[in-house]
């Protein structure tokens, strides 16, 4: 919510700054899915394609939820989480697909098979709990994205083995949304898809482009820097985001397949800019896993993914990749921090 708040702040500032010009009504609207509430701004001199678009906007969010989501019982992850074996729509398979590609360029630190560890934190019921080092042996022996089995629509997972694809799946929505929106002849407009994942189609009306914030993982309610976005998208992924305390310890959402418990790799999060909201959604949360010096070298070795990245470290240093120049500066108040430069 504060993250979305810290958008459209921007965003109002820049409508502010574009003066005496009449900039076109934007067409601001809400819808809650996935666990969280999206905010879309659409522009387009048509309206009739604004009105069109809009429930395609709503209605596509909550149908790919209704076939992803690992919790939403007759989704097809689910019922094959149940069954270990099925039959999955054209949709699912192709998500399936990419996602698996993805666990494989990561190296597995993204592993759509962390869901049984996932349930075992507590995570998807908000009930926490912290396992034992042996549930946890057992849990991170059973995470393997090689174990699933993906024949055209056929899949089959091995005993003990379930799916989550709550790493990647607003980044996949978020592609699909734009899609839609351009497809309907709007040129300009902003989908922020909640918890940080956020696609912008075109620039500003005013040509300039969009500019979303980063979001301070040591103060939530701020942002620390302002990345400029034009057709492109970014995501967030972050132990701030979704966390519980024990004992003075705290464990956050993300995990490590290696160990099945919350990774610890000395980041506090990890912003991720593409063209593609599936990838920064998917390498958010694996270069989290990963930690600066991986998640960095991992950028260097795959210039054919087209990311660039900006990381923070638990001690609140701040490192972006050099793609982003011109495109990344510090936000108000935070102008004195250092930003290294990873070439
Ligand atoms: P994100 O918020 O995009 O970073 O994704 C985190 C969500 O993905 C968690 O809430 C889990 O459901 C799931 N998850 C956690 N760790 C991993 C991992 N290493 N690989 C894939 N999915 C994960
Ligand atoms: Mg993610």
């Amino acid at each position: 919510m504060r993250r979305r708040i810290c958008t459209a702040l921007l965003a109002l500032g820049l409508l502010a700054l574009a003066g005496c010009q009449k900039a076109p009504e934007p067409v601001e609207f809400t819808t809650f899915a996935m666990d969280t509430v999206m905010n879309f701004t659409l522009y387009g001199e048509k309206k009739q394609a604004v009105d069109t678009v809009k429930p395609l906007l709503a209605g596509g969010v909550s149908a790919l939820e209704k076939i992803l989501s690992a919790t939403e019982e007759g989704s097809d992850i689910a019922r094959l989480n149940r069954r270990g074996t099925g039959g999955v729509g054209a949709e699912t398979a192709e998500v399936l697909a990419k996602a698996l590609e993805l666990c494989e360029a990561t190296g597995g630190a993204l592993d759509i098979t962390a869901y049984p560890a996932v349930k075992a934190w507590g995570f998807t019921q908000e009930e926490h709990r912290v396992p034992s080092p042996a549930e946890l042996e057992a849990l991170a022996e059973k995470i393997d994205y090689a174990a699933v089995k993906l024949e055209g629509g056929a899949v089959s997972l091995p005993e003990g083995v379930e799916m989550d694809l709550g790493a990647v799946a607003k980044g996949w929505a978020g592609d699909l949304l734009a899609e839609a929106v351009r497809a309907n002849g709007i040129s300009s407009a902003l989908l922020d898809l909640g918890q940080s994942t956020i696609t912008a189609v075109g620039a500003k009306p005013d040509g300039s482009p969009w500019r979303v914030g980063v979001v301070d993982p040591a103060r939530p309610g701020a942002c620390f820097a302002v990345v400029e976005l034009e057709d492109m998208a970014m995501g967030t992924s972050g132990g701030y985001q979704r966390y519980f305390e024990q004992d003075g310890e705290i464990y956050w959402h993300i995990l490590d397949p290696d160990t099945a418990a919350p990774a610890r790799s000395g980041l506090a999060s990890v912003t991720v800019a593409s063209p593609s909201a599936f990838l920064c959604d998917g390498l958010s949360t694996a270069l989290f896993v990963m930690g600066l010096e991986d998640g960095a070298q991992f950028w260097r070795d795959h210039p054919e993914l087209d990311f660039e990245v900006v990381f923070v470290t638990e001690d609140g240093e701040i490192y972006r990749t050099a793609g982003l120049e011109g495109r990344f500066s510090l936000a108000e108040g935070y102008e004195d921090r250092e930003v290294v430069v990873l070439e």
